[in-house]
């Protein structure tokens, strides 16, 4: 069942967008902050320039013929009010004041008198700075009704009746500067919007182009990986070099190749343990029964079989409990193996002792068969580096092999030779040999070439031979014609004392 594409990846994409709406606010905010900044100092900047020579213009005009002094050197309120009327006619928002030469406030003629009391001074640096540069430049000067703040002013000097001084206006007032926020505060929601909304657009347009890119590789893994968890394990990513997350891409590749070859090992594994559990059950199941069959016999007809009879059942039932106790010592041998479970323990030893013993050990039963049993050690001692009884278990195994696979008056040899970092072990004989075909099978578990074979075993002896030199580093190799005979031959690493 497909899912909805936007559950794939959701939570990178909600932690993308909210990154993206938080940008887009800080965006805006910014925006709005420095347009209103600039917005403001731009008004003002007009405002003192259009206004530059109102002081200048004050002087000429108005104080032409006349003072802003009377006779006994005080302010000449009278005109100041006068000129207050006339100017305030004209432009509310300004306030005049009169300064003498240090800055300090003469006299000043304001709107509202009922303001928190003015300055008694006001700062003369940016007032020179404003007549050096004939008003052209934007500068602020003191508010002297609002002490701290800065405002736009128009000055002109002035010398009458022997005192020197300036008339300083305040050009963006109280009045102006309520306006004037009131304005700027309408518009700058208006713009403030306009600039969010089209931000936002432009922003949740990129936005959108850019976590659809991000994720849609992401979305692709993410499907791939869904069709893989649900049981297609054929499911890939499909040209991984040209995905944008290449390393992840291949690393899935790889990761499901992997998954996908346990998962055939595994079965293959199973399948041959299988296939052993069933074989096993069934040559168990056939000494048990011939044992049962015999034991029975002997219960039934005691009285009337012979004691060569007798004797002769007896020996059978031996021969199967013999039979069936090799069988099962042999599978557990072997499950050991194969689980790993052994560890060679490798220590320098003389395989040429070793093979003395073997062949002693061996050789009543290779008499039983008159077969002539054998070692060729043109050494006088080989030493070798190796799991003393790993290597003793595959030798009999391997000389069990011969005796039993050869034909009475046959001849079995093992050989020893030194090469030169090993020492090759040999063991021939002159037995009915193996057909090429089988071969490279007769290694595996549980096979025997001819199921029909008298000597049946249990079909383990060479699948344990082979375990035991993987666990040596080496190999064994078997050189076998039909009816002449079988060699097995395989090298150990020799030990320089
Ligand atoms: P088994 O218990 O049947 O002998 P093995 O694993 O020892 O099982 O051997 C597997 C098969 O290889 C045998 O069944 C036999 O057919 C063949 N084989 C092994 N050794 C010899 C040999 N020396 N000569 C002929 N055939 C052999």
């Amino acid at each position: 069942m497909k899912e909805p594409e936007k559950a794939l990846t959701p939570r990178l994409v909600k932690k993308m967008w909210l990154t993206f709406i938080f940008i887009i606010v800080l965006m805006g905010a910014s925006y709005i902050f420095i347009t209103g900044y600039f917005a403001n100092m731009y008004n003002q900047a007009t405002a003192q320039r259009v206004n530059a020579d109102i002081a200048n213009h004050l002087i000429e005009e108005k104080f032409q013929n006349t003072s802003p002094f009377l006779e006994d050197g005080s302010v000449n309120k009278a005109l100041f009010g006068d000129l207050m009327h006339d100017m305030m006619a004209v432009n509310r928002s300004i306030e005049v004041y009169l300064l003498n030469n240090a800055g300090q406030i003469l006299y000043s003629v304001v709107l509202d008198h009922s303001d928190n009391a003015p300055a008694k001074r006001v700062s003369l640096a940016p007032i020179k700075q404003f007549i050096e540069n004939k008003g052209e430049a934007y500068v602020l000067g003191d508010d002297p009704r609002n002490p701290g703040e800065q405002k736009i002013f128009s000055v002109a000097s002035f010398e009458a009746d022997g005192q020197a001084g300036y008339v300083y206006i305040i050009l963006a007032g109280k009045e102006f500067q309520l306006i004037s926020e009131n304005l700027l505060a309408q518009y700058f929601i208006k713009l403030g919007i306009g600039a969010t909304l089209l931000t936002m657009l432009f922003a949740a347009f990129i936005g959108f182009i850019s976590i659809w890119f991000l994720t849609k590789n992401l979305r692709l893994i993410t499907r791939t990986i869904r069709r893989f968890q649900e049981g297609d394990l054929d499911a890939r990513i499909e040209n991984p070099e040209k995905s944008n997350i290449e390393v992840f891409a291949h690393s899935f590749n790889d990761m499901a190749d992997t998954i996908v070859g346990n998962l055939d090992k595994m079965k293959s594994v199973d399948l041959l343990r299988r296939e052993l559990i069933a074989n096993v059950s069934h040559d168990l199941r056939t000494p048990l029964a011939i044992l049962k069959g015999y034991i029975e016999t002997l219960q039934i007809k005691k009285d009337t079989l012979s004691e060569s009879e007798k004797e002769e059942y007896l020996q059978i039932t031996h021969d199967n409990v013999d039979k069936l106790s090799k069988l099962i010592h042999q599978l557990f041998e072997y499950s050991k193996l194969e689980a790993e479970q052994i560890t060679p323990i490798k220590e320098p030893f003389s395989i040429t002792e070793l093979s003395y013993d073997l062949i002693a050990k061996f050789q009543v039963i290779a008499d039983k068969k008159e077969i002539g049993l054998h070692l060729n050690n043109p050494e006088e001692n080989s030493m070798v580096f190796a799991d003393v009884s790993l290597v003793e278990r595959a030798l009999q195994n391997l000389i069990e092999n011969a005796i039993k696979y050869t034909e009475p008056q046959g001849k079995v040899t093992l050989s020893i030779k030194r090469k030169e970092n090993n020492v090759e072990i040999n063991i021939t004989d002159t037995g009915t040999g193996i057909p090429v075909s089988e071969q490279p099978f007769i290694f595996d578990r549980y096979k025997q070439v001819d199921k029909n074979q008298k000597k049946m075993g249990s079909g383990l002896g060479l699948a344990i031979v082979k375990k035991i030199m993987d666990l040596h580093d080496t190999t064994i190799t078997v050189l076998s014609r039909p009816k002449e005979g079988s060699s097995f031959i395989f090298n150990l690493p020799a030990y320089q004392s």
